[in-house]
């Protein structure tokens, strides 16, 4: 499997960036950042969670900023549902592309979502029935802490090839395996996708990374090398998980699609959209962790019009 010449992104920014940050963003801001993000040429965003407010205040808007934008035309947005209500609540703003979430690890998925990874398989077992009423409706699978946990350390494989197949045998036919805190390296991304991608090959895989270590990037490019195609990122770096301690930010959205511009991999995405939207952001939010490195560094001047160094 080569390295794709054209790739997914799904900004996942509005959602996993937002929901750690202390600071609640008005309703007409998360609606402003969903708009230039779309303008930058991103076309799939998970642009909020259906989650209780009472667990994650930050989403409390969540009907109201999906109503807005759920008929932009050219993209599709996608909610994360943690339960059949959260997926019902979605469904009735006229969202048709869900991301479930649950853990590998155990302890993690008690504390990320409050029940056990049955109960989640159960929960995700009664979310694929509303298929039957609604068939355009899409249902893909986040799961989480696939390459280690803050509670358990390191997964076993032969763990995450469980709860793989499970999930397939419900009739999910795309999965993203995502790195919650930031543990993963390199060689374990490969043998993990490897893996995966030979025991589930009906299976579209997505990958999401924290650069919680500073991996991010090195692992993406090991998914990219496995052929993977759909790739989570957030705007600006911003990230977390709430019910997971340490965990960051996601790799930044700039700094993938520059990577990926430079090696020829198409994503229809901007770049200096990107910045619009993160410096946005930095415009009305107090004290924003921005971890992208090429919003920090910005651009490199084109060929041609570096300026002579006489230094020596
Ligand atoms: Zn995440």
């Amino acid at each position: 499997m080569g390295i794709p010449s054209s790739v997914t992104v799904v900004e996942v920014g509005p959602r996993d960036g937002l929901q750690n940050l202390g600071q609640f963003l008005e309703t007409e801001k998360k609606i402003q950042l969903l708009r230039l993000l779309i303008q930058s040429g991103v076309k799939r965003i998970e642009a909020t969670s259906f989650v209780h407010p009472k667990a994650v205040p930050q989403f409390r808007d969540a009907k109201e900023v999906m109503k807005a934008v759920i008929d932009e035309p050219g993209v599709r947005l996608r909610a994360l549902v943690p339960n059949l209500r959260g997926a019902r609540d979605a469904l009735s703003c006229g969202v048709r592309d869900l991301s479930f979430v649950f853990s590998v690890s155990e302890s993690h998925n008690q504390n990320n979502v409050n029940r056990s990874r049955e109960a989640s398989l159960q929960e995700l077992k009664e979310i694929l029935e509303l298929r039957k009423t609604t068939p355009d409706l899409s249902v893909q699978v986040s799961l989480a802490t696939t390459f280690g946990c803050p509670f358990e350390g390191e997964i076993p494989e032969g763990e995450i090839v469980k709860y793989v197949g499970r999930t397939q045998d419900l009739g999910v036919d795309t999965i993203t395996l995502a790195d919650t805190v930031g543990f993963g390296n390199p060689r374990q991304v490969r043998s993990i996708l490897q893996r995966c991608l030979r025991e589930f090959p009906s299976v579209t895989f997505g990958v999401h990374f924290h650069n919680t270590r500073g991996l991010g990037l090195a692992n993406t490019l090991v998914s990219l090398e496995e052929g993977v195609a759909l790739l989570d990122s957030s705007i600006g770096g911003l990230g977390g998980c709430p019910f997971a301690p340490g965990a960051t930010g996601n790799i930044a959205t700039e700094d993938l699609v520059f990577m990926l511009d430079g090696m020829g991999i198409q994503t229809g995405i901007q770049i200096e959209g990107l910045f619009r939207a993160t410096q946005f952001l930095k415009d009305h939010l107090v004290d924003l962790p921005i971890t992208s490195a090429l919003f920090k560094a910005g651009l490199p001047i084109p060929k041609g019009k570096a300026p002579i160094c006489k230094a020596g």
